[in-house]
Parts: structure tokens; C-alpha cells; sequence
């Protein structure tokens, strides 16, 4: 069903600028982020499976430049995961497409939970398809640099929390769907609490190496699952950094 060999992941680091919020001439869409470099992303996307044209359109629209360090914006449209600090790197494009096609296909939920926000990626793809998104991010400081570029992009429905992910978030439980950006061995029981009936949660499962992209469905009190394909993303860890 995957054309794409593995799904690689993982999420950026801060920005050595403080303060300033994203730099508008990045924002721009000149040179390396012109709409032909864009356009030859999509076409990439398209010809390994990603037909939604709502998701389509977002990874067009979201300029990804902006979330990486200035020295790795040239390579900002490729479609590859860039590391950039605090072990981690931004999400692959086609893994973003992949996962938020996954959630969103037959019906975009209303109220979705992200684990993992790292550089604010996928909560910018994905936020304007759903009501309200939900963000949960361990590491502090990539927590507040997401927080500057989200509000910077004018992205105003996004709530965002400097969590632990395996706790999920109750007080805003039922979610209609569960997007989360680290490996585990086994889906996190709160977040399987948390996922309301016939809600979707999308998440990689199993060891290094071995890990599967899985699309859970809950059924009252059973959960269906899905195997969507092999997948290589970074551990989710417990605890706050
Ligand atoms: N979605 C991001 C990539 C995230 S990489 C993007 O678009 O770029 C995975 C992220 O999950 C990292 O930032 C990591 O710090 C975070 N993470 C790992 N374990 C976590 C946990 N238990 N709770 C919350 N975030 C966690």
C-alpha cells in the first residue's frame, strides 16, 4: 500500500535568533522556498501515494523554511527529515502527508490531540483541517520556539502544553483523533482512554528498527487496528527535559 521504502521522522531543534519571532524576509517565498521548488515537493508526494488534496495544500502553503535553522533553509523543500538540535529533526514531508492523510480520511475530526510537537511541523499542517488541535511537547525550549512560529504563521487554533505525552491531556479528553510523532513499544494507555468512540489515533509502535505506523480506531470499548507500514521515528520519552 506504501510506496515509500520507510517513513522517517523526528523534530527541529531551536533557532540560534531569540526573541524575534520568524525573520519576514524567510517568510517571503523567495529563491530557495519559490513556488517551483515547492510545487516539485507535491509532485513527489503525489507520485508516492498522497492524493488528498486538502493535504496537498498544506504542505504547499505551510513554508517549512521557517521552522528550520537558517543554514538548513535551502534544503527546507526536500522531502527528508533535517536534524537540528536537541536529537531530534523536523518531520519528513511525506510522513506528515502520510499521517495527517491517515487521520483526516473519511472526515477530518473536530478535536485532535499531537504528542511530539517538536518545531511546530505537522501541528501547522494539520491545524487548519481540524477545530482544535492539541499539542503536547516534552522538551521546553522546542516547545516555546513552536509556540513563537505558530503564532507568527497566524495559526490561532492550536493549544499547546509542556507535557508528557504518555499521560496525554484529560481535561479536553474525548479527542475524535490522536496524532503522535514518537515510538513507543506499546500505545500509551491514557492515550487510548483518551481517544473518544470512533475517534482515530495514528502513532509508530514497536522497537528500533521494527518500528509499524499504526491507525487505531475505537469501537465503544474494542479498538480496531491498522497497519499502515514500516516506519523509522524517534523514541517517545518519558518525563519532562
Ligand atoms: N511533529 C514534529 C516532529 C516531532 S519529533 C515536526 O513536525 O517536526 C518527535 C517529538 O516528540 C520530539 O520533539 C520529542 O521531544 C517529542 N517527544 C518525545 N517523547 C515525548 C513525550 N513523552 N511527550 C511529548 N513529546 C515527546
Amino acid at each position: 500500500m506504501l510506496r515509500s521504502p520507510r517513513w522517517t521522522n523526528g523534530c527541529a531543534g531551536v533557532r540560534r535568533e531569540q526573541g524575534a519571532g520568524v525573520n519576514r524576509s524567510r517568510m517571503t517565498g523567495i529563491g530557495m522556498t519559490s513556488a517551483r521548488t515547492r510545487d516539485r515537493l507535491i509532485a513527489r508526494l503525489r507520485e508516492q501515494g498522497i492524493t488528498d488534496a486538502n493535504v496537498l495544500e498544506r504542505i504547499r502553503a505551510v513554508p517549512r523554511h521557517v521552522f528550520v535553522d537558517e543554514a538548513l533553509a535551502s534544503r527546507a523543500y526536500e522531502d527528508t527529515a533535517l536534524p537540528i538540535g536537541h536529537g531530534q529533526t523536523i518531520s519528513q514531508p511525506y510522513v506528515v502527508a502520510r499521517m495527517t492523510a491517515a487521520l483526516i480520511e473519511g472526515g477530518a475530526p473536530r478535536k485532535v490531540l499531537e504528542v511530539g510537537t517538536g518545531c511546530g511541523y505537522q501541528t501547522a499542517v494539520l491545524a487548519p483541517l481540524v477545530t482544535t488541535l492539541y499539542s503536547i511537547e516534552r522538551i521546553a525550549a522546542l516547545q516555546v520556539r513552536a509556540r513563537r512560529v505558530l503564532r507568527d504563521l497566524r495559526i490561532s487554533n492550536v493549544f499547546m502544553r509542556h507535557g508528557d505525552g504518555f499521560e496525554g491531556w484529560p481535561p479536553y479528553a474525548p479527542y475524535d483523533g490522536i496524532i503522535v510523532a514518537a515510538a513507543a513499544m506499546a500505545i500509551p494507555a491514557a492515550l487510548l482512554d483518551q481517544l473518544g468512540n470512533g475517534g482515530r489515533l495514528i502513532m509508530p509502535v514497536g522497537p528500533d528498527r521494527e518500528q509499524q505506523l499504526l491507525r487505531i480506531t475505537r469501537r465503544g470499548e474494542s479498538f480496531e487496528q491498522e497497519v499502515l507500514g514500516p516506519a523509522t521515528f524517534v523514541p517517545l520519552l518519558q518525563g519532562l527535559s
